[in-house]
């Protein structure tokens, strides 16, 4: 079925990021001086690869996947989604953009507007970005409901986002995100805010997602172990640079970096008490 496969998939490519914040400084003789949340950064997400980011907080994750989807812009540095110059983006491209590029973001209570019902929500992206018609829309969202793990979908288009779990909203966010049939989704740590025993249920979606699809994922996460749930590569970023990056399965076993080493043990081991 079409609808079923992602629509345009290309390189997102990014080269020589650099975003910097200008904030006030505390010395009152310079009134403002520039902090640098993302510093020469370069990476290549490849058409259908799922990429994690992974980092502490505060290490520019969330200002890289803005840049991506083209909500902010670079300070300098360019970002190339196939022949698309997202860095230079105005209105009436950006809206073209998003039907290939969609977020999911972290807060799933934050992400959906409480007054409108599930069918509404995903029925929007399919007439505005897709253009069907209301009937089309319907038939869509029935689909996309039931690909994310809502069914009967009958039973979830009519409800508003409070008559709905944590876990089963991430999930009409995730749809929404599907709606456009997108080339690449970013999750900005989509399971953050979920409940431990909802996470991984959540996190095998995305993985079946993108594999069905044949979508690109780049996955954002401080946690190192879910990464590698998700992802095939891994970048790893401090203050803003990339200080490792690799296959996720040979950069958890084998760290080359000490921030990465440092992530690592600070993860909690699930059976040091017992031994
Ligand atoms: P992460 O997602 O890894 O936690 P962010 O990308 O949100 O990190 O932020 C990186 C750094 O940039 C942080 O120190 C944050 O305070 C700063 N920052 C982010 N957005 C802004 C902004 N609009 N103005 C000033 N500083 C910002
Ligand atoms: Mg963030």
């Amino acid at each position: 079925m079409a609808s079923d496969s992602a629509g345009s998939v290309q390189p997102c490519v990014l080269e020589h990021v650099t975003k910097k914040f200008k904030v006030r400084s505390r010395d009152r003789r310079e009134r403002r001086t520039e902090f640098v949340a993302v510093d020469d950064v370069s990476f290549t997400i490849e058409p259908g690869a799922a990429v994690a980011l992974v980092g502490a907080s505060g290490s520019g994750k969330s200002t890289i996947a803005t840049m991506i989807t083209g909500a902010q812009r670079p300070t300098s540095g360019s970002i190339n989604y196939g022949e698309i110059a997202v860095h230079s983006l105005r209105s009436g491209g950006l809206r073209r953009y998003h039907q290939d590029v969609q977020m999911v973001f972290q807060d799933p209570y934050g992400a959906l507007n409480p007054l409108h019902t599930v069918a509404y929500t995903l029925q929007r992206p399919c007439r505005n970005l897709l253009g069907l018609s209301a009937h089309e829309a319907d038939k869509r969202v029935q689909e996309l409901l039931e690909q994310v793990g809502l069914a009967p979908a009958t039973q979830f288009a009519p409800k508003l986002p409070h008559q709905l779990s944590g876990g089963q909203r991430q999930r009409v966010v995730i749809a929404r995100a599907l709606a456009s049939n997108p080339g690449l989704i970013v999750a900005d740590e989509p399971v953050s805010m979920l409940d431990v025993s909802l996470r991984a249920g959540v996190l095998r979606l995305l993985a079946e997602l993108r594999e069905s699809r044949g979508l690109s994922l780049l996955y954002i996460t401080h946690d190192l172990l879910s990464a590698r749930v998700v992802t095939d590569q891994i970048l790893v970023l401090n203050k803003g640079r990339v200080v490792e990056s690799g296959v996720t399965k040979d950069v958890l076993q084998n760290p080359t970096d000490e921030y990465t080493v440092q992530l690592l043990n600070a993860i909690p081991h699930p059976f040091a008490a017992a031994s």
